[in-house]
């Protein structure tokens, strides 16, 4: 078969012209993704150590006409770093994991792209500086990949999501070409803007090699506060009265369902720190500030609040270990659902507006078909962004509901779609949500997006059937 013969004069090629140490089978760690919905069926994994050595391997894919899919830390929720063909290689990052250029003048950090998270925000805080964009994933996802997917988390109320953080970028291009557009200006002007073009491309128009990131000076202070609400409502009117005082000082607004708790509970994850006068939905929120000025009046308006019935009980985490406590509860929800087991998991965005209509509606639909069907809906509230995860009935497993899950999926789809929302807030599109894409994206959006596609990489090797099938490179 052509294609075999392909293949191996490429691997063949990759061996002889580059470096037969940065190639090998592909070993059991790159095979699964988190939530095990994908099996990565490429047969050998190439690890550069330099941007001159994926421009070669990129040159040589376009050479025998080869899919590459790139992988960081593997932490994607969307199966975007997933081959899902024996012929198309992988291609790790993770060589290439040196920070280079720290600046405390532009407030500014160069790395390459396999740099882990959260060894950026080790590294930066040793200088008192922060780099913002965290999430439960830090220890394992990289810069690239955090770039690729432009990645949300917990910082994005107040400092933005990847996209925000990033003033530099290098790529290479399918051909093997290298755009260098590694700069600490805030300001530039200079024609299209293509480094936001790549980033959230999910590897499809290039690969990011390196980055100049965003810093900030590190804050001092931290309050973080925990409470139930008496309804989603009462959520709403806390978030405006928060956001409305304390303006850029609100750093994390996060919602977290008593669903949620009783996962972490069910799975022994964390122990819950609700033990009576449990409500519906509780609230985790964090301020920071550089002096303790504000300490005072951050009490007083909980108190406020308490007092007017919009909040329940409040718990402080005014240590640090308290605090990381409270944060450890949010963080574990994931794990906690993976363990239940959705039947359907969402990650959608709604105008702030919006949501409480949204949640409404998403139930009463879901109850309609199984009114013993789980729901934990969590999430970045302040951003928008909800986690939106259908369950089976309590001791069952999911794979006997799998056959309603097309029809949960249209019902969220459908009611984002309704209060004008997305079906993807933060994870992207990956190979999980390709159709949706094409039936709720707008159809004039999309046309451009398949025509940028066409122009970055017209033999469609780059991440082949990530975001646009139908420029997928053919079997
Ligand atoms: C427990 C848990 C919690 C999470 N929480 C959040 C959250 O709060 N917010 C959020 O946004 N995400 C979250 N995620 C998802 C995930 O961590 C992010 O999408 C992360 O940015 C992926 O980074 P990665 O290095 O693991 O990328 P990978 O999974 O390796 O790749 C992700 C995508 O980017 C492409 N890619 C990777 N590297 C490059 C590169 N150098 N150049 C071009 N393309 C590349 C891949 O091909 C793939 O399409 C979570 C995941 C887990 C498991």
């Amino acid at each position: 078969m052509k294609k075999d013969k392909d293949y191996f004069k490429f691997i063949e090629n990759i061996r002889d012209t580059i470096s037969p140490s940065i190639i090998s089978e592909i070993s059991p760690s790159y095979l699964s993704e988190p939530r095990g919905l994908y099996w990565n069926e490429s047969l050998h994994i190439i690890k550069p150590r330099s941007t001159k050595e994926v421009s070669d391997c990129l040159r040589l894919a376009t050479k025998h006409k080869i899919g590459v899919v790139p992988w960081s830390g593997g932490t994607g929720l969307v199966g975007g770093q997933i081959a899902s063909d024996k012929y198309h290689v992988t291609l790790s990052l993770e060589k290439m994991n040196k920070i280079r250029n720290f600046s405390s003048i532009n407030q500014s950090i160069e790395v390459e792209a396999g740099v882990i998270l959260e060894s950026v925000h080790e590294f930066v805080g040793k200088k008192s500086f922060l780099f913002p964009l965290s999430m439960a994933s830090k220890g394992s996802c990289c810069i690239g990949g955090n770039l690729a997917t432009n990645a949300g988390g917990i910082g994005v109320l107040k400092y933005g999501n990847a996209r925000d953080l990033c003033l530099g970028l290098e790529v290479v291009l399918a051909d093997g070409s290298i755009i260098n557009d590694i700069k600490t200006l805030k300001k530039d002007n200079t024609g299209y803007d293509l480094k936001n073009l790549f980033i959230g491309s999910e590897g499809s128009l290039g690969i990011i090699t390196r980055a100049v990131l965003r810093l900030f000076p590190a804050l001092e202070n931290r309050i973080v506060a925990f409470f139930g609400v008496p309804n989603f409502n009462s959520a709403l009117k806390s978030y405006i009265e928060i956001s409305r005082r304390f303006g850029q000082s609100l750093q994390a607004f996060e919602l977290i369902s008593d669903e949620g708790l009783k996962f972490l509970e069910e799975t022994k994850m964390t122990q819950s720190v609700v033990k009576e006068n449990r409500s519906q939905w509780y609230l985790l929120v964090e301020l920071g500030f550089n002096s303790n000025a504000l300490e005072q009046e951050v009490f007083e308006t909980l108190d406020d609040l308490y007092n007017r019935e919009i909040i329940l009980d409040v718990i402080l985490g005014d240590t640090e270990s308290k605090a990381r406590k409270l944060w450890k509860m949010r963080e574990d929800i994931p794990e906690a659902n993976k363990k239940v087991g959705a039947i359907s998991s969402h990650d959608i965005s709604l105008p702030l507006e919006n949501m409480e209509s949204f949640i409404n509606k998403s139930l009463y639909e879901i109850k309609k078909i199984n009114r013993f069907l789980r729901v934990n809906c969590f999430g970045h509230m302040g951003d928008g962004n909800l986690h939106f995860n259908i369950f089976p009935p309590n001791k069952e497993s999911n794979s006997r509901y799998m056959d309603i899950k097309p029809k949960l999926v249209e019902i969220i789809n459908n009611n984002c779609k309704r209060l004008e929302g997305s079906f993807s807030a933060e994870h992207g599109v990956g190979r999980l949500k390709v159709k949706d894409l094409k039936q709720y994206c707008d159809p004039g959006k999309f046309d451009v997006m398949c025509q940028i596609k066409k122009a970055f990489d017209p033999l469609a090797l780059l991440n082949p059937g990530v975001i646009l099938r139908q420029h997928t490179h053919e079997k």
